[in-house]
């Protein structure tokens, strides 16, 4: 299937490695010019010149904080008017919520939901001026069910799926589409930590724990990023521009219900 966004330009926040890369290969992929970003120099080099190889996209690279007004400034200098815009950043760590004082809660809610909105504010009227934009927000599978140790997590997400819920509707009429990938367990340098940190409390070693863990999903395996970044493409695709503010969860089956 061509996709039909040939051409365009994609900015890709955090996308030096795991999920966020995985979406901009993909687009890289449909012949889209990325910009890619993350905080350490030597990744976003390796992995711009890894999608040039692949690909012969353009691709830009911007070492920046996404969560900083001077990050966010040096990606939209960058490509000041993207056609996609793919939000994403670090995710908040696990803890017990009496633990967390007002930074800890604001540094959350500042990465996970602040940043995205000011990124889509920043591009979103070009692309409605210009009658196309694709804006995919990753989110975690907490926003549908919370985890118990990740409550930064379940709370700053939610905010965001609550905003976007209502602005994809309101720029709907403009070929602007806004959605949401909320992902599973998928195996990156992320799962890896968190992995290598049970293992240490439980005596278990780290393959064991990658082991429990596939074991829990339907599908028996973790996913992979590049299964990831294909759906993003899609949701990025000239073809998605029925789907309005949905919230697609990919996690091999692992949360259960009806409809
Ligand atoms: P990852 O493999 O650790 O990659 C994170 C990427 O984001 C790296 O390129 C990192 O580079 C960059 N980054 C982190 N903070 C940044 C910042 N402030 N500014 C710019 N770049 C930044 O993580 P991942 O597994 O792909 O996860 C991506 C997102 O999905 C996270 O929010 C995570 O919580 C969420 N998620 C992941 C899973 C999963 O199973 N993997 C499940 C649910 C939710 P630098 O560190 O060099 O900046």
């Amino acid at each position: 299937m061509d996709l039909g966004i040939s051409g365009r330009t994609a900015i890709v926040c955090a996308s030096s490695k795991g999920l966020g890369r995985a979406c901009a290969l993909a687009l890289a992929q449909e012949g889209v010019n990325v910009v890619i970003n993350a905080r350490t120099a030597a990744d976003v080099s390796r992995t711009a010149e890894e999608i040039r190889d692949l690909t012969g996209v353009s691709v830009t690279e911007v070492v920046a904080d996404i969560t900083t007004p001077a990050g966010r400034a040096a990606l939209l200098t960058a490509a000041p008017t993207p056609d996609i815009l793919v939000n994403n950043a670090g995710g908040p760590g696990p803890g017990d919520f009496r633990d967390w004082d007002e930074a800890v809660w604001q540094d959350a809610i500042n990465a996970n939901m602040i940043t995205p909105i000011l990124l889509i504010k920043a591009t979103i009227d070009g692309m409605i001026a210009r009658r196309f934009g694709r804006i995919v927000n990753i989110t975690s599978r907490s926003v549908k069910t919370p985890l118990p140790a990740l409550g930064l997590s379940n709370g700053a997400r939610a905010g965001l799926t609550g905003f976007v819920a209502g602005l994809s509707r309101q720029v709907a009429a403009h070929n602007v589409v806004i959605n949401n990938l909320l992902p599973g367990p998928f195996e990156t340098d992320r799962i890896r930590t968190s992995a290598a940190r049970e293992a240490g409390k439980s005596g278990l070693s780290l393959d064991q724990i990658m082991a429990k863990r596939a074991a829990e999903i339907p599908v028996g395996r973790l996913g992979q990023p590049d299964e990831f970044g294909k759906a993003c493409a899609f949701l990025c695709s000239s073809h998605a521009e029925f789907i309005i503010g949905q919230n697609l969860l990919l996690d091999g089956g692992g949360f259960a219900s009806t409809i």
